[in-house]
């Protein structure tokens, strides 16, 4: 039997994390797990039930009487609720807005941490990205990165995703708003966005997507090298 291999990938907003991931994923042979996509879920949820975002108890029974998946088959994974695909919805500005509130609840992340470790269990090669992905859910990973860069860079990387959905943006209100989920993520005291100890760091400000692929793979084929891992995703590792 192979022993199950876990790559971690935390950052702050706008760093590619999720694109980066799912490629990475895909040219490993690995599942990949989009972390903030289960937050988001959770606060569409609040939206769509109507439940206070800073009410932890009520979010609490809400999620423990949901169903909360991931559709592996597709790809990338789709996050479902209640068995209902929820696509880009989670990507709109009043889940985003809402998002970083929900995940400083302790019931909220006690659930999604599980949930989380639950994925693992059932996928022996697993890509996963998020906040807390390295520090606190799988401290033990095989690899774990930590992928960053310039607010500057990430808030005009966002800016162009939305454009490319249509929306209209205005670039200094998304960068302010990066600045404010940032601190709100490093200020929790459960979960906090930080660097796990001992991680390896890539700066993407100044490199194309490609290029932080490029890296981040040959980065985790050296780990794993390294840590006499054969993960029978070719190239070496
Ligand atoms: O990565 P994304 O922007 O989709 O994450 C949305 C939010 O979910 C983050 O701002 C953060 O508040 C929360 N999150 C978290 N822990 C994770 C992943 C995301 O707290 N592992």
């Amino acid at each position: 039997m192979n022993l199950p291999i876990i790559v971690t990938i935390d950052g702050p907003a706008g760093t590619g994390k999720s694109s980066a991931a799912s490629e990475l994923a895909m040219r490993l042979g690995f599942d990949m797990l989009d972390t903030g996509a289960m937050y988001r879920a959770v606060a569409l949820l609040s939206i769509e039930s109507a439940i206070d975002p800073a009410d932890e108890a009520a979010l609490a029974v809400a999620m423990d009487r949901s169903q909360l998946s991931v559709d592996f088959s597709s790809r990338p994974p789709a996050i479902q609720l209640n068995g209902r695909n929820l696509h880009e919805r989670i990507r709109d500005a009043d889940v985003t807005q809402i998002v970083s509130l929900i995940a400083s609840h302790h019931e909220v992340r006690v659930r999604l941490v599980q949930a989380q470790r639950e994925v693992a269990a059932q996928h022996e090669r697993l890509v996963t990205e998020g906040r807390d992905q390295g520090s606190v859910v799988f401290p033990d990973a095989t690899v774990r990165i930590w992928l960053d860069a310039r607010a500057e860079v990430r808030a005009h990387r966002r800016s162009e995703e939305l454009r490319l959905r249509g929306e209209q943006v205005d670039e200094a209100r998304v960068l302010a708003e990066i600045i404010a989920r940032d601190a709100s993520d490093r200020g929790r005291s459960e979960g906090p966005l930080r660097k796990p100890v001992g991680a390896d760091s890539i700066d993407t400000s100044n490199l194309s997507f490609a290029a932080v692929v490029d890296d981040l793979e040959r980065l985790v084929r050296r780990r794993l090298h390294e840590a006499n891992v054969g993960c029978g995703c070719g190239g070496g590792a």
